[in-house]
């Protein structure tokens, strides 16, 4: 009897360490502007439509709200409604509104999503149109660009007459989370969202393994890194996805909120960071303060790594990396010289 008892605790501890197999489930879309790819890891012979459907439904959500290419827009709507009122906006927008102001405030304003004054004088969304501004138009968009120019309360958002709002540098990674959410809500366990290069991932492998994810030399059909990681979030903001020239000039999408002008000097930024939303936002920020500041704000932030790609004198490659947090395998030949880590600033949003 007592050896039977024991023969059946010692199999139901056989069963509870050997988890059925488990499935990869691969998807893909065409959504906000660039390719959604999904990876989801089921026991075999389970189906992931249902997941895909949740996943999805959140990044449309924000597509919906977020885009500025949507004349129904929840920002549309804000963007072009009467400058000084109080605008009742959904939990979503807030939500990413109070994640940008916070976003700001840890890079000083290199983060800025008022920039759209700018943006929209510089053509950037739409390149093939797109011309050198005159410094006077500058001097204008400057006036109505800060995070002055927006005021939140519990429930709606109030724009100073004249300035508008452009999610482009953080919704990616809102909507990357919101979905990772929705698959852990359906007890996913092991999962890879993709929004066009803003990845989010949940629990490695079902084998333990990491996911390994390569980011892309800005100049060079060759990977720059790669990246390990079995939860957190990756995200690249660079210069060659969205630029027009001038006299061989290359002016990029992202622009300085201290200047008016495009931010030069730099190819791309890379950050790793425990969420989507923070990896896409910091990247863009350490993007906008350039090489030095850029990678000492990386450093600085608590649980963030990263790297960033500057442009030399001579038209090459600089890259550094930040202390690097046993999560950013450097896969080039100079990551020795690695900064010293002096961190203590809560970059990661939401905190805590
Ligand atoms: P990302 O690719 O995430 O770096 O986002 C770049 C996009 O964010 C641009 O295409 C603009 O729509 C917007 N943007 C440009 N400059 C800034 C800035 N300084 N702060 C916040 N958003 C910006
Ligand atoms: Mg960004």
């Amino acid at each position: 009897m007592r050896v039977t008892a024991l023969l059946l605790t010692f199999l139901l501890a056989a069963c509870e360490a050997d988890p059925p197999e488990q499935t990869a489930h691969r998807r893909a879309w065409t959504i906000m502007g660039t390719t959604l790819e999904m990876t989801v890891y089921r026991p075999q012979g389970d189906d992931a439509a249902a997941d895909f459907e949740a996943a999805y439904a959140e990044i449309e959500t924000v597509d919906q709200l977020m885009s500025l290419y949507r004349s129904d827009s929840e920002l549309t709507i804000l963007n072009t409604s009467r400058g000084g009122a109080a605008f009742a906006v959904s939990p979503y927008t807030l939500d990413v509104i109070q994640a940008s102001q916070h976003f700001s405030e840890v890079s000083a304003g290199a983060f800025d999503v008022s920039v759209k004054p700018l943006i929209d004088l510089w053509g950037f969304y739409d390149v093939a149109t797109a011309s050198l501004p005159d410094e006077t138009d500058i001097a204008k968009a400057l006036m109505v660009t800060g995070v002055d120019q927006v005021a939140l309360s519990d429930t709606s958002v109030r724009l100073t007459e004249g300035a508008a709002l452009d999610f482009g540098a953080i919704a990616k990674g809102y909507a990357v989370d919101l979905a990772i959410a929705a698959l852990q809500t359906r007890g996913v366990r092991s999962a890879m969202v993709n929004l066009g290069g803003t990845i989010g991932v949940t629990g490695p492998h079902p084998d333990g393994s990491p996911w390994r994810i390569g980011l892309q030399h800005p100049r060079q059909a060759a990977l720059m890194a790669t990246v390990e990681l079995s939860t957190g979030a990756v995200a690249t903001s660079g210069d060659y996805d969205r630029f027009f020239e001038v006299d061989g000039r290359r002016y990029s999408h992202i622009v300085d909120p201290r200047t008016g002008w495009p931010v030069s000097g730099m190819a791309s930024v890379s950050v790793v960071a425990p969420n989507a939303t923070t990896a896409d936002a910091v990247s863009t920020a350490a993007f906008v303060l350039g090489a030095d500041d850029g990678i000492d704000l990386l450093n600085a932030c608590n649980a963030i790594t990263g790297l960033s790609a500057a442009i030399a004198s001579d038209g090459g490659i600089d890259v550094a990396y930040t202390e690097a947090a046993g999560v950013l395998t450097v896969a080039v030949e100079d990551a020795a010289n690695l900064p010293d880590p002096n961190r203590g600033v809560q970059c990661v949003w939401p905190p805590g």
